[in-house]
């Protein structure tokens, strides 16, 4: 009986054509689509084989080094290198070949290429190696990140100038306001002087310039102190141990007492926690907000609560109170320094307070910010990072 094997079998025969030329057609189409990949490719793409020859490179990459394929083809890859870092590259390959594997793009070495007309472009190198009959190849994808440099040096020089105007700042609000102390403690006290002194004796109308205009050094010396503790906070060195908010908030409450007494207040805190902060300024921070929560009452007595709630890496503090309330438009504004919603006459202050505890806050890595109803209350929540998820 015939057996339906073997070379000389018709149909084996006719099979294994079939096969073969399925086989091309496939090897056909497969290389159609990789040299469709290579072309539609964003980056320039350059494969080397195990000498460092190169074997294929797709429009992108003469686009990019400015030469032909024809003059690249079987050249060594280290046409595409500059001089000074021609030596490290050929080891570098090596060791690759040694050892191929996959080196995603942006692993954060500062690569330059070369081009046909000697000029180098930074570039971002990715490699993956590539088994093939031929034996092995190396892909290299070349991305120019020039247009990304340019973009991270202007970056990186802006940052810089504004770093050195904000310390300027600084250093500007620092000596102004210690320097204008002097002068101004002068102007004050010789018009507390002439006030004495001449009260009654000269008209009316003296008197009551005079009093005007010690009212108006009274509140400037304010402003000014207010203004050099504002840029020590920012100036000052942060000393950071594990501090206990329960304690710091007993502290604040103990110290404002008095008012608490005057306002008829009610002051209570939940259980809070231990956390890493600079204790000086987180009792400048319950103080301001606490003393806030006190002052800005409407027609029921004061009543305060301080809660603290953990969130994802951080704890969320809150000082909520049932006083006048801050319209929601003004949100922003009160953080700023010297802005205030009411006269002295209504309420005496600076304004200085809440941008005080931003900077605090912010310095400490958190976030400050306000919720409130109009005539209802405002809770003042802050962020301190905890370091840990
Ligand atoms: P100051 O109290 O000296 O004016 P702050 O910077 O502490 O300065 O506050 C800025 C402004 O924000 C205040 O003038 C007030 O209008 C508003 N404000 C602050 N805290 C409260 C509060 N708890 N309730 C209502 N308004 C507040």
């Amino acid at each position: 009986m015939a057996t339906a094997e073997g070379p000389s079998d018709p149909i084996s025969e006719f099979r294994s054509w079939e096969l073969e030329k399925l086989a091309s057609s496939t090897r056909a189409a497969n290389e159609g689509l990789f040299e469709g990949i290579l072309e539609a490719a964003p980056d320039a793409i350059v494969i080397v084989d195990s000498r460092g020859r190169i074997r294929i490179v797709n429009p992108q990459a003469e686009q990019l080094f400015g030469y032909s394929r024809d003059e690249l083809i079987g050249k060594s890859v280290e046409l595409l290198v500059p001089d000074s870092a021609r030596e490290f590259h050929a080891e570098h390959r090596a060791r690759f070949v040694q050892d191929p594997q996959m080196r995603p793009m942006g692993v954060g070495l500062d690569l330059k290429a070369r081009r046909k007309d000697g000029s180098e472009i930074p570039v971002e190198i990715s490699l993956s190696p590539l088994r093939t009959a031929q034996g092995p190849l190396v892909i290299s994808v070349v991305r120019d990140v020039t247009d990304r440099r340019e973009w991270e040096d202007m970056l990186a020089q802006r940052t810089a100038e504004l770093e050195q105007s904000n310390d300027e700042l600084q250093q500007f609000a620092y000596v102004a306001s210690h320097d204008l102390q002097e002068p101004l403690r002068m102007v004050v006290s010789f018009l507390q002087l002439l006030k004495r002194r001449y009260a009654g004796k000269l008209d009316q109308e003296a008197d009551e310039y005079i009093q005007f205009a010690v009212e108006g050094g009274t509140r400037m010396q304010l402003l000014i102190e207010d203004l050099l503790r504002y840029s020590r906070v920012g100036s000052r060195e942060l000393f950071l141990s594990e501090v206990d908010f329960n304690e710091i908030v007993d502290q604040v409450l103990a110290e404002l007492g008095p008012t608490i007494e005057e306002t008829g207040a009610t002051v209570s805190r939940a259980v809070l926690p231990v956390v890493v902060a600079d204790p000086v300024e987180m009792a400048r921070l319950f103080q301001n907000l606490l003393a806030n929560a006190i002052k800005y009452y409407g027609e029921e007595a004061p009543r305060v609560r301080v809660d603290a709630d953990r969130l994802a890496g951080a704890w969320a503090f809150s000082v909520r109170d049932n006083g006048i309330g801050i319209p929601p438009d003004q949100f922003d504004r009160i953080f700023r320094v010297f802005q205030r919603l009411h006269s002295q006459a209504e309420y005496p202050g600076t304004g200085i307070g809440l941008a005080i505890c931003k900077r605090i806050v912010e310095r400490h890595g958190g976030r400050i910010w306000v919720d409130s109803i109009p005539g209802k209350g405002s809770t003042f929540r802050f962020t301190l990072p905890t370091g840990e998820d």
